[in-house]
């Protein structure tokens, strides 16, 4: 394998010099935002927390993320950096070497669900190719009950419900192809680990999700099992009109107002998936580290964290309802003259999310 000294942050790093899909240990340089925004949410859980940490990196690669762990949050105790690819830990501790990080950092060749079943974390990243699914069930034996778990899912096709079977087999929730696809998807995955955690009596209490490119990634809090059940309370069901595009959820139904049958959807978390003080004190760290757009993404979070789950895309109910497309701005301050909630969403450049229902804001976009 070829390898090049790179710098990503204040880390030295030697990567791979060949696409990252044909080299013998991945490093994708674009994942650096995911990377900067979980610096930022780590250190904040660790202010919360008020306690030295101790993190895993279940699935290191060439050891970017727990290196930068170890290096830029303050109050880390140790960071372990597992990889079952013997060549990626041969090269996770020659970048430990190369950082002069041996007294924080452990590296691990293993199978990360081995690992975790036999050691406990304070905080936990689970950074896969495709699917987390496989590492639920040991992180969930591995956090600590007042830990912090870190999660990406690559696999959005099946998660937004392009392939409803492939869905349901990993994740064991049907999923449909909606226009609010994006928000669905990554409601599906937090549906999942909340689930996953509370098998083994952990409260999984989402902080900060969000969707980017081609990847979702979720930040929770966990929390005793005195909580699960308020978790459970807030699930239920999608139904979804295909004919006229109605949506509503909560307890079934099982007729759209136009007469259609609903199809359904779940059952699935209808919560909030991020916290507006967690996301904000997320964006004034960033902000501290110089992560513009990180940040950015932090204060967006916040804004639309506690408004009602599933955005409308006004591109979309504009080509069904075949009228104009009005300035999303104008429409947000119309809705909320109107007495409704509403504001932007980052799923979705044209959306707005609103607790306004189907039927009003179509007679509001007429
Ligand atoms: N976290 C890395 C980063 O930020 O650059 C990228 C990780 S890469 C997407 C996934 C890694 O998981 C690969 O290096 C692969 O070898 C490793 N892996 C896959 N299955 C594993 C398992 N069961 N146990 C440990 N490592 C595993």
């Amino acid at each position: 394998m070829k390898i090049q000294q790179i710098r990503e942050e204040k880390i030295k790093l030697l990567a791979p010099a060949e696409n990252m899909y044909k080299a013998a240990v991945f490093y994708n340089p674009k994942m650096a935002f995911s990377r900067n925004i979980s610096v930022a949410a780590l250190q904040v859980f660790k202010k919360i927390a008020g306690r030295k940490i101790v993190v895993l990196d279940a699935l290191s690669a060439s050891g970017v993320r727990g290196l930068r762990y170890a290096n830029e949050i303050s109050g880390i105790k140790k960071v372990f950096l597992n990889d079952k690819n013997p060549v990626a830990y041969k090269l996770i501790k020659k970048n430990i070497a190369l950082n002069r990080l041996k007294k924080k950092c452990v590296p691990q060749k293993g199978d990360a669900n081995i690992l975790m079943h036999q050691n406990v974390f304070d905080a936990i990243d689970l950074d896969p190719f495709g699917s987390p699914n496989i590492f639920l069930d040991s992180a969930a034996r591995s956090i600590y009950h007042k830990g912090f778990l870190a999660v990406t899912a690559t696999d959005t096709a099946p998660l937004c419900g392009s392939y409803p079977e492939t869905c349901f087999k990993k994740y064991g929730i049907r999923s449909l192809k909606t226009d609010y696809y994006s928000e669905l998807g990554i409601r599906v995955l937090i549906s999942h680990i909340i689930l996953a955690l509370s098998r083994r009596e952990r409260a999984f209490i989402p902080q900060l999700s969000f969707a980017k490119e081609h990847y979702f990634r979720v930040f929770g809090k966990i929390e005793h099992a005195g909580k699960i059940t308020d978790l459970l309370k807030q699930f239920g069901h999608i139904m979804q009109c295909f004919n006229c595009g109605n949506r509503k959820y909560g307890n079934i139904e099982l007729r759209c107002f136009c007469g259609n049958k609903f199809e359904f959807v779940g059952p699935i978390f209808l919560g909030k998936i991020s916290d507006r003080k967690f996301c904000a004190e997320v964006a004034k760290e960033c902000k501290k580290k110089r992560f513009i757009e990180e940040g950015m993404l932090a204060k967006q979070l916040a804004s639309e964290s506690e408004l009602p789950p599933f955005y409308y895309d006004l591109h979309y109910l504009a080509k069904v309802e075949k009228i104009k497309l009005p300035k999303i701005e104008d429409f947000i301050a119309r809705l909320r003259k109107s007495g409704f909630k509403a504001g932007r969403t980052h799923f979705c450049p044209t959306a707005v999310k609103t607790d306004a229902g189907y039927e009003e804001i179509i007679k509001m976009l007429k």
